[in-house]
């Protein structure tokens, strides 16, 4: 479960970027962040994984309570959470499955487990064929791919995706979306950030409106805009 409780954050410059946010998101849920740009849905995400430290309120996740977890606890924390970006963040020089087999050796999953879980993974995303490749010779529906691959291999309780279709084609968007409704389906809780009015849409789940650094709208079965 992930708890945030009068949530504040001051940027160095001043810039209050989200205030009064109060919010519980139960485990299995799908919950998509919209709002215009500038809102605070960037500052959200990066709150919610603990790359930035709120000014006031606290922020749970499961059983780690950021504000008094000790430095050491945050790998473990950050375990239970999966990162997708909308630039894909994969590794160059490494091929489609050491990208995904990284995530697991740094956390120092036994080898013999490491193979057949990535190669598992692969293939929920549809890349079994494509092991061997690079970031460079993938496509960026491909790559998407291999970045929420590498997301779930270490079975979070949490996926977080930042603009995850926001570079790609509306056909390939739809393709990245299935995964992640799958990826939902298989009991994850998924938090995306997203300017895709037509996923929002047309995969109904719970929507989180955010305008000026406050959560101006949330709906259990929401659609991009207001009902009229
Ligand atoms: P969104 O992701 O919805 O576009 P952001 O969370 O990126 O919104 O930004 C929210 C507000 O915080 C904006 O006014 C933005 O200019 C400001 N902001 C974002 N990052 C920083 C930063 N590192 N330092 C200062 N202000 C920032
Ligand atoms: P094939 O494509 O002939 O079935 P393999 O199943 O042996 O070949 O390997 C498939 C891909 O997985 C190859 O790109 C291989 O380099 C990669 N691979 C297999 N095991 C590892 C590993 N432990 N670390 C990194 N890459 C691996």
């Amino acid at each position: 479960m992930i708890q945030m409780k009068n949530v504040m954050m001051k940027y160095d410059n001043g810039v209050i970027a989200m205030k009064d946010l109060n919010l519980t998101v139960e485990p299995g849920e799908f919950v998509y962040v919209i709002g215009p740009s500038g809102a605070g849905k960037s500052t959200f995400i990066k709150l919610l994984y603990h790359e930035l430290t709120p000014t006031e309120g606290s922020i749970k996740i499961n059983n780690f309570d950021f504000s008094t977890m000790k430095p050491k606890e945050v790998p473990f924390m950050r375990r239970q959470i999966g990162i997708v970006f909308q630039d894909f963040k994969l590794l160059p020089r490494l091929t489609v499955y050491e990208n995904v087999a990284y995530a697991m050796q740094v956390i120092e999953t036994p080898e013999k487990d490491i193979r057949p879980r990535v190669l598992e993974v692969l293939k929920m995303v549809g890349l079994e064929q494509k092991l061997r490749r690079f970031p460079s010779e993938l496509s960026g529906g491909e790559q998407q791919r291999v970045s929420i691959a590498r997301a779930i291999v270490n079975k979070p309780q949490v996926v977080i995706a930042d603009e995850p279709t926001g570079n790609l084609d509306p056909e390939t968007a739809e393709g990245i979306m299935d995964i992640l409704d799958r990826v939902n389906k298989t009991g994850t809780t998924v938090i995306m950030a997203t300017h895709n009015q037509q996923m929002v849409d047309e995969h109904t789940h719970r929507v989180l409106e955010i305008a000026g650094g406050r959560v101006i709208r949330d709906e259990k079965e929401g659609s991009y805009g207001r009902e009229a």
